[in-house]
């Protein structure tokens, strides 16, 4: 019998997994990547130079075996290093002992993946193929190369992992009975980079996440293993406080001195870098189907969401694992694993969507207030003292499985036992294990 053939639209994070995952059932897998090969090419890997990996991208790894090395190379972050205008630091845990997430490089996570594909001889790598178009019906998808010929793929399946601009949905959109939206912020990131001080040393302290809360805007830098930093700067593209007001080194180093001073001497090219550096965009995609004909969409393709909560990996490498469990449970029925895939993994999507969004307002506005700081405190102390009655939703969403739609759902309700808490002076009492039980159970009646 002939393998099932399945065309992979896209070599990137989720597309480069999905292969593996693929050919791990025996499939026979094309993927093309509209890029050169990133093991050759010293290209950027787009987006982020780094990103925190979780649990959920923890977990798609390990089914592949591929948890340990990059585990190996990335920085534990252990909570976030808050810097005031002052240059005051507050440190806030993540979770409680032993619960971090991991900075890992971009480029290096996806040529690891790229390497993995390609040691099974049923996985086929294609570099500077672009897909420009894709028969639903017949799976059969077109390539453009650099010079312009085209490339006709047949198979019998066909998986759009391109990404949040993805040519697979927009085929879907243009083939009818089919929803979407796509939300821009109005800020933008660009990225700045703190290098290791002399002595080749990390400038600020490695096993954080650094914020600079500020308000409508903010800046983060997270470690790499080269002991730099790579900053990233969200703010408005437009305005009187905004990337337009910034034309000159003046203007940016004047910026960078009043909002971000404790930084400026540790960034001696930041004002190259911020010239050098493009300013991208922040978008949420939402759509469905997910699934037209033979082909279905993965990662940023079907649900791209704005880097806030530091999931949208991490939830594209979960799709990865769900549509493969899919396809166990339907017997290696595709079509009735996308089916599944699609319905199970939708309300997911659209649940880290928002929090990633109400995320952002947290980070910015809130992470450098007093009440904030003490709502964190109750809530933390919450999760050490009673972890098998408490969890915040920063631990459901980030340290297990549990799926995304859940985790919102409990998350609000445990916000409103812990501004019940605080707003009733009841602090002294989360010692106590009845009242907490017993609060518990109120919980649907509680006011804050
Ligand atoms: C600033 C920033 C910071 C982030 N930080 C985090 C974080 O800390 N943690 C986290 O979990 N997530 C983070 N994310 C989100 C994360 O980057 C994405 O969710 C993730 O990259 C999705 O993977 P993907 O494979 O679906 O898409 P991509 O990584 O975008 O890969 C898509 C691939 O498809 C290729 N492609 C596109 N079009 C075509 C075509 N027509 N033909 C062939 N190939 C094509 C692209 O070249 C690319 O290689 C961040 C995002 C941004 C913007």
């Amino acid at each position: 019998m002939s393998k099932t053939r399945i065309t992979v639209v896209g070599g990137g994070l989720a597309g480069s997994l999905m292969a593996v995952y693929f050919a791990k059932r025996g499939y026979e897998v094309n993927v093309f990547e509209r890029r050169p090969d990133m093991r050759k090419a010293d290209i950027s890997a787009g987006k982020s130079i780094n990103l925190a990996l979780s649990a959920r991208g923890i977990r798609a790894l390990e089914k592949v075996g591929l948890k340990e090395a990059i585990l190996s190379e990335a920085i534990p972050m252990h909570g976030r290093m808050m810097h005031d205008e002052e240059g005051n630091l507050v440190h806030q845990p993540y979770g409680t002992e032993g619960q971090f997430i991991n900075s890992v490089s971009r480029g290096g996570l996806n040529v690891q993946l790229l390497k993995l594909a390609d040691e099974n001889p049923d996985v086929h790598l294609h570099f500077n193929y672009k897909c420009v178009s894709v028969d639903f019906d017949t799976a059969t998808t077109t390539f453009v190369d650099e010079s312009g010929n085209k490339l006709t793929q047949e198979a019998d399946f066909v998986v759009g992992g391109d990404g949040a601009f993805s040519q697979i949905r927009l085929r879907m959109m243009k083939s009818g009975r089919f929803n979407f939206s796509q939300d821009y912020l109005e800020h933008g990131y660009k990225e700045l980079t703190i290098p290791p001080t002399a002595s080749g040393d990390f400038a600020m302290e490695p096993y954080a996440l650094h914020i600079w809360p500020r308000g409508e805007y903010m800046m983060i830098a997270l470690p790499n293993p080269d002991k730099s930093f790579t900053c990233t700067l969200f703010y408005p593209f437009n305005g009187p406080t905004s990337f337009d007001t910034l034309k000159t080194k003046e203007d940016v180093e004047a910026f960078f001195n009043d909002k971000f001073a404790d930084s400026v001497p540790l960034m001696p090219t930041l004002v190259e870098d911020y010239f050098a550096n493009p300013t991208g965009s922040l978008v949420t995609v939402r759509c469905y189907p997910w699934v037209k004909g033979k082909a279905a969409l993965l990662g940023d393709a079907c649900h791209a969401v704005v880097p806030f909560y530091g999931q949208g990996m991490n939830c594209a490498f979960e799709d990865c694992v769900i549509l493969d469990e899919c396809i166990e449970e339907h017997n290696g029925d595709i079509l009735a694993a996308f089916d599944a895939y699609q319905k199970s993994r939708k309300a997911n999507a659209d649940a880290i969507a928002d929090l990633a969004i109400q995320n952002f307002i947290e980070m910015r506005d809130l992470v450098g207030d007093e009440e904030f700081l003490r709502y964190k405190k109750v809530e933390h102390n919450l999760c050490e003292l009673h972890p098998d009655l408490f969890q915040s939703q920063y631990e459901m969403v980030t340290f297990t499985n549990i799926p995304y739609s859940e985790a919102k759902t409990k998350g609000a309700q445990n916000t409103q036992l812990v501004k019940h808490i605080i707003k009733n002076g009841l602090e002294d009492k989360i010692t106590d294990r009845t009242f907490i039980l017993d609060i518990l159970n109120k919980r649907d009646t509680l006011t804050s």
